[in-house]
């Protein structure tokens, strides 16, 4: 990890900008999941990870409650992790196909991966002034990524907040509408490609399957051109 990440993640760690979020993760971490009861949460924001030589970045809006809040990694110990990981390591983007913790010996290759926003809100439903404050920090990320050809949102509300927060940096007015494997181009030459969230919700009604998942990251590692 290069001491501009190190620098980032150690301030992303301690930030308490949000009262509502900081409250919120104190109370999972305290009342705990069941089958988690006897762990120690993490229960702080948690930061992004990977290759800081990544040419992808792979985007949600926030940590799952129980899930990245609670192991400190980012689709991390949850559902949609597990789902997202599989189709990772088939895509040749990962060296194994789980994400359990943070000393599970994952491995990304040439790809990075965040969350809009560091900390979980209530319902999933952050505020805009939270949005705003986390900004500044999703901000840091991409300009410290100097590689960076693609960025994979996962789900409709990380894609419409990427696209806002592009929107608001470059101050360009394109239409951009949320389409599953869709390429669109965003300032700085950078490739934007919309992704279904993997979510169970989304498995079970088979909004998204392994194989189109799959198939999308594998067109992302093209677009990137890694190997
Ligand atoms: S959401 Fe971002 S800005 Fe708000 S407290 Fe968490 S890390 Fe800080």
């Amino acid at each position: 990890m290069c001491i501009k990440f190190k620098k980032l993640n150690k301030i992303i760690i301690k930030c308490k900008r949000c009262p509502r979020l900081t409250r919120f993760i104190k109370k999972i971490s305290i009342k705990k999941r069941k089958q988690n009861i006897s762990e120690i949460y993490w229960g702080k924001p948690v930061t992004g990870f990977g290759d800081i030589n990544a040419k992808i970045l792979i985007l949600g809006l926030a940590p799952a409650a129980h899930g990245g809040t609670r192991t400190g990694r980012a689709f991390t110990g949850d559902k949609s992790g597990d789902f997202l990981f599989k189709c990772l390591y088939e895509a040749k983007i990962t060296n194994q196909p789980f994400s359990i913790n943070l000393n599970d010996g994952l491995k990304l290759n040439s790809t990075y991966i965040t969350n809009i926003l560091k900390c979980v809100p209530p319902e999933d439903k952050p505020l805009k002034k939270e949005l705003n404050n986390c900004s500044k920090y999703f901000n840091t990320e991409v300009s410290n990524l100097k590689k960076l050809k693609v960025i994979v949102t996962l789900g409709k509300v990380a894609f419409d907040n990427c696209v806002k927060f592009y929107k608001e940096k470059y101050n360009f007015n394109k239409k951009i509408h949320f389409k599953h494997g869709k390429s669109y181009l965003l300032p700085g030459n950078l490739v934007l490609i919309p992704c279904y969230h993997p979510s169970p919700r989304n498995v079970n009604t088979k909004i998204i399957s392994q194989k189109k998942m799959i198939n999308l990251f594998l067109k992302v590692s093209k677009i990137a051109k890694i190997k």
